[in-house]
């Protein structure tokens, strides 16, 4: 076996970069480890500023072929890319779940299904992509999505394969070339990704993949002057980096940020869906950008509403993500897990309560956790934790609900419970927020807008609106024959 493979829960995964349609390796690597038991899994090609502009080069060189392949011949090959997916889906979950530590379950029957449709959803997307011709002044109007050049998609490690490719499936259909530069503590089913759309036959340089630490290689990417597009999954601070870095060349930006987002709990609600909606949002032991972290519960339920949350919790499963009875796998890193505990110590030492956890648990596991006694200044309120770290607080009315609800720099997604439609349409309306769940969460159709309000993004992807961004749209006006006919 090529030194350059290594066998991950039995799946042989290349460490190199995927370049021009050429495996690169660096000269030197990084270790990518496994939460579920902290082992070292692989030895990751660590790239360069050098290695990121060969792939931009190569996104360019294949550039001008992809985006005159007809929309037709792009379908049936994102189409064919889906189905490689589906025959890799078990390798793939196995893949993620050692890597990133998410549930095996959920990879198998939710998320790699999902990463399947993404490339099928915008298949079929781009063949119906069309606006109505329309005339001004016998002039026709003719609107068209043109592909805008190389882009480069940046992603997080909560869902590795699964957001990297919500943006490579729009990217590519829009008749885009690709850099996927992915998390450095999930890098592996990237590579996958790359053996699977050699094998769908997509040509040579229309995907890459660049390994290693954004710090390292994220500037040579969003600075570069050929690079048309860069859609961002990830934090705030990095955000700003790469828009600063991107400013000089005004490269087109859509980012998918943090969140701090509210769940609504009145007392006109069903509370048994309310407090399972509440322990939903441990799934991904918390690394998930759009859970309901802050509870906000109406007074007179919100003894009754924690008895039942908390019996709820108390019947989580936490444990290893392999055996299909867990429900709460280990979070991703040993610096993840002391972020989070610097957390919860600080609330804690600020006068929060812990209702359940408020303390780490066995290796790189960290107790469900449900914090009261919170002030809505605090930071505890206020920032994003990303693990299983829940706040609540009571409301009484409407107008106090809102205002907190709104109360802090995000505005990702927010979640209500109410057994009142009008209450819901009201509220609705007031929230800030990119997504809002009316008695339900997560529910998520990629024809939907998605993306987040003040520090939770800029832009929306999903949709025609992923094709809004992915290209360049044109008018194209022409003049009726002889109209300009002079004598
Ligand atoms: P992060 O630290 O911002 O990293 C995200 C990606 O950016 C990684 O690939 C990282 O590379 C790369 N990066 C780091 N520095 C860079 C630089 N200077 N230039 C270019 N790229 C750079 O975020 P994270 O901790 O991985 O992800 C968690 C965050 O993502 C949370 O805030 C979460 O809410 C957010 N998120 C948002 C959504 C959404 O759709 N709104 C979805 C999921 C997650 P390396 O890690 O390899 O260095
Ligand atoms: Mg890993």
């Amino acid at each position: 076996m090529s030194a350059h493979l290594t066998t991950v829960a039995g799946v042989p995964v290349d460490t190199r970069h995927w370049i021009g349609g050429e495996r690169v390796a660096s000269a030197a690597t990084f270790t990518d480890t496994s939460p579920i038991d902290g082992a070292p899994l692989a030895e990751i090609s660590r790239g360069t500023p050098a290695e990121a502009a060969a792939a931009v080069a190569a996104a360019r060189a294949a550039f001008p072929g992809w985006a005159a392949t007809p929309p037709a011949e792009r379908a049936r090959l994102l189409r064919a890319v889906a189905d490689g997916v589906d025959r890799r889906l078990e390798d793939l979950s196995l893949v993620e779940t050692t890597d990133n530590g998410a549930l095996l379950r959920s990879h198998r029957r939710g998320v790699m299904p999902r990463v399947a449709h993404n490339f099928r959803f915008f298949a079929d997307r781009l063949e119906e992509l069309e606006h109505e011709d329309f005339t001004t002044r016998d002039h026709t109007n003719h609107v068209t999505w043109d592909p805008a050049g190389p882009c480069v998609l940046i992603t997080p490690w909560n869902a590795p394969l699964m957001l990297a490719t919500w943006k490579v499936a729009p990217a590519l259909a829009a008749g885009n070339t690709v850099v996927l530069k992915p998390a450095e503590w999930s890098p592996l089913t990237a590579s996958l990704l790359a053996d699977i759309a050699a094998e769908a036959g997509l040509p040579p340089g229309v995907l890459n993949v660049l390994q290693g630490y954004g710090s390292e290689v994220g500037d040579a990417l969003t600075s570069h002057p050929d690079v048309r597009r860069i859609s961002f999954t990830g934090s705030v601070p990095t955000a700003r980096h790469i828009a600063a870095s991107a400013a000089p060349h005004l490269t087109p930006l859509s980012l998918e940020l943090g969140g701090k987002s509210p769940l609504l709990v009145f007392a006109d609600a069903d509370l048994d869906l309310a407090a399972d909606l509440a322990v939903e949002q441990y799934d991904n032991a918390g690394q998930v950008c759009l859970a309901a972290t802050r509870i906000l519960v109406e007074e007179s339920v919100a003894e009754e509403f924690t008895r039942r949350f908390v019996d709820r919790a108390s019947r989580l499963r936490q444990g290893d993500p392999r055996d299909e009875a867990t429900d709460i796998g280990p979070n991703i890193h040993p610096r993840q897990l002391d972020k989070i505990d610097g957390f919860v110590r600080r609330a804690l030492a600020d006068g929060a309560r812990a209702v359940i956890g408020g303390h780490r648990g066995e290796g790189q596991y960290y107790a469900p956790t449900l914090l009261t006694d919170v002030r809505q200044d605090s930071e505890i309120v206020q920032e994003e934790v990303f693990g299983p770290v829940l706040t609540l607080q009571t409301f009484t009315g409407e107008d106090e609900a809102v205002r907190l609800a709104n109360d802090t720099r995000f505005g990702l997604a927010a979640t209500l419970v109410t057994g009142d439609p009008s209450r819901a349409a009201r509220v609705s309306a007031r929230l800030v927020a990119g997504t809002v769940w009316v008695n339900c969460f997560f529910v998520r159709d990629l024809r939907a807008p998605f993306g987040g309000s003040r520090d939770s993004g800029v832009g929306r992807e999903g949709g025609n609106w992923s094709f809004d961004f992915y290209c360049d749209v044109k008018n194209t006006v022409t003049a009726p024959k002889g109209w300009n006919d002079h004598g």
